[in-house]
């Protein structure tokens, strides 16, 4: 589709946000489409030898450094361009109010993009770029990292307010959904179930400033597939007036081994002698253990996870990450013998994981997640069960995606959101029998354990069908890429 259409993405500086936009470029620029990813220099360093390999075969992709505010403006530490480098989630708002402030320079430079952008497409987080797109007379279009489910989910919650009704650990069925779904309001995401320290009700109030921007953009793409959740795409659609494009999943159309190895960051593994070792372990025996890239769970969380996995008796991989109570943690790993005591069955992952790369790989039989909409999707590509553990945000709608309507997953019985600055408020949720019992059910070779690996495949091919030339998620994208051109012409034409 040769045209001189020319779109101008704008990501929030996290990596479940930045890693699919990305890939999301990339697909747009398949299409013949001139696209300008404006990002922070750190993070076009971050990402720089993904995207330096896809302009270098060709793709019409250009990346617009802007200087992220200095740390004496921002009130963040030196350096931190990543929500991922914060020292804690609490310093979300001035994280968001640094970003807002890539709107002066950016518009400062507007003039000289050639050609003319045709639209934005921004990150839902990034409401302030609403504004220079109506300046420039350009539709705003948002990326909304989630699914449909979520989206559908969170308008019906919004309108109908009947969590206000309900006592906080009262199961009630979310309204107007396909499905019976039924959650508390300590699942809900903190729009709909704030917690009670002032930052969590700061992070209520900018979210309740973006739904209600979010509302006014002229299209959503989505990163889902329409035979994942049909049903809640159609409906999701008819609240947007049609305007919803799904195109993922994203990271399957990684094909080659570097790009997956390098998605998000720099691997902190050494790949020759992990993958020896994945290798070597029989077909959908590991289980992979990771929540995502801002988790940080306090020590005696993290220990219950690092000790059901020893107690399941499965080999397995876990991620750890720094920050938060990183020390103490790494000291138990290591002073107080876990690392050793599970040598050779047990593979710990400092720092980055190449997500992607480990679960395509045929030693995975399971995937523990914290139910981040990335991870949860890359799951279903993937065709792997997932044991699921959500954490923070809308992860708990991605959990009932997962286990009940897909039915890929199952629950181990997490059962609220961990609000910033409440991490340790209400004790241990989920304890070591919760994540050995459940990941002995998924990792179980009788008929249920086999039926879900069996719907996992089907998924997985599904998924892998929406992204051939004649598949879903690429009409899809060509439709949209048409609707923008139509708007374009008619713009010229009046
Ligand atoms: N990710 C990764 N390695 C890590 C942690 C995360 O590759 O060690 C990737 C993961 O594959 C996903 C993204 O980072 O694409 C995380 O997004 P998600 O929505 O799952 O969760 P978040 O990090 O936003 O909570």
């Amino acid at each position: 589709m040769a045209s001189n259409l020319h779109f101008l993405i704008i990501p929030v500086m996290c990596p479940g946000h930045l890693i699919p936009m990305m890939e999301m470029a990339k697909l747009i620029a398949q299409q013949s489409v001139t696209v300008t990813i404006v990002v922070t220099p750190r993070n076009a360093q971050r990402y720089g030898s993904v995207l330096d390999r896809a302009i270098a075969s060709g793709l019409p992709i250009r990346i617009l450094k802007l200087r992220f505010p200095a740390s004496s403006e921002s009130g963040l530490p030196e350096e931190c361009e990543s929500m991922d480098d914060l020292p804690s989630l609490s310093l979300f708002k001035n994280f968001m109010d640094a970003s807002a402030k890539l709107q002066q320079p950016l518009e400062q430079v507007f003039g000289e993009l050639k050609p003319k952008p045709s639209c934005i497409i921004a990150d839902k987080n990034m409401i302030w770029t609403s504004d220079v797109a109506r300046k420039n007379e350009i539709p705003w279009v948002v990326f909304d990292g989630t699914s449909c489910f979520t989206q559908l989910a969170i308008h019906k919650l919004w309108l109908s307010k009947i969590h206000e009704k309900m006592a906080d650990s009262e199961p009630f069925v979310l309204p107007g959904l396909p499905d019976s779904i039924v959650m508390t309001k300590t699942q809900l995401p903190g729009i709909f179930n704030s917690g009670n320290s002032a930052k969590a009700k700061e992070m209520k109030i900018a979210k309740a400033h973006i739904i209600a921007a979010e509302s006014g953009a002229y299209g959503v793409l989505i990163n889902s597939f329409e035979e994942l959740e049909t049903r809640y795409i159609d409906e999701y659609r008819k609240v947007k007036e049609g305007k919803v494009w799904c195109i993922g999943p994203f990271s399957q159309y990684n094909k080659n081994n570097l790009d997956k190895a390098q998605r998000g960051n720099k691997a902190s593994i050494n790949d020759h002698v992990f993958m020896k070792w994945l290798d070597s372990q029989h077909p959908g025996s590991v289980i992979y253990a990771c929540l995502g890239s801002l988790t940080r769970q306090p020590p005696a969380h993290f220990t219950e996870l690092a000790l059901g996995l020893e107690d399941s008796g499965f080999p397995f991989i876990l991620v750890v990450k720094g920050g938060g109570g990183g020390e103490e943690i790494e000291k138990w790993l290591v002073e107080d013998g876990f690392e050793e005591r599970v040598k050779g069955r047990g593979v710990l992952v400092r720092g980055w994981a190449p997500q992607v790369l480990i679960l395509s790989h045929p030693a995975v039989g399971a995937f523990l997640t914290h139910c981040g909409w990335n991870s949860t999707l890359e799951g279903f590509s993937a065709g792997v069960p997932m044991i699921t553990w959500p954490q923070f945000a809308e992860q708990f709608f991605n959990e009932r995606l997962a286990v009940q309507v897909v039915g890929t997953g199952v629950a181990v019985g997490a059962k609220r959101v961990v609000h910033v600055g409440e991490e340790d408020t209400f004790g241990i949720q989920v304890k070591r029998e919760d994540v050995s019992k459940v990941a002995k059910i998924v990792m179980d070779k009788g008929r249920e354990g086999e039926e879900r690996r069996q719907k996992a495949k089907y998924f997985k091919e599904m998924a892998e069908k929406a992204i051939e030339e004649e598949g879903s998620s690429q009409l899809n994208l060509k439709l949209f890429i048409e609707d923008i051109m139509l708007h374009t012409n008619k713009g010229l034409a009046g």
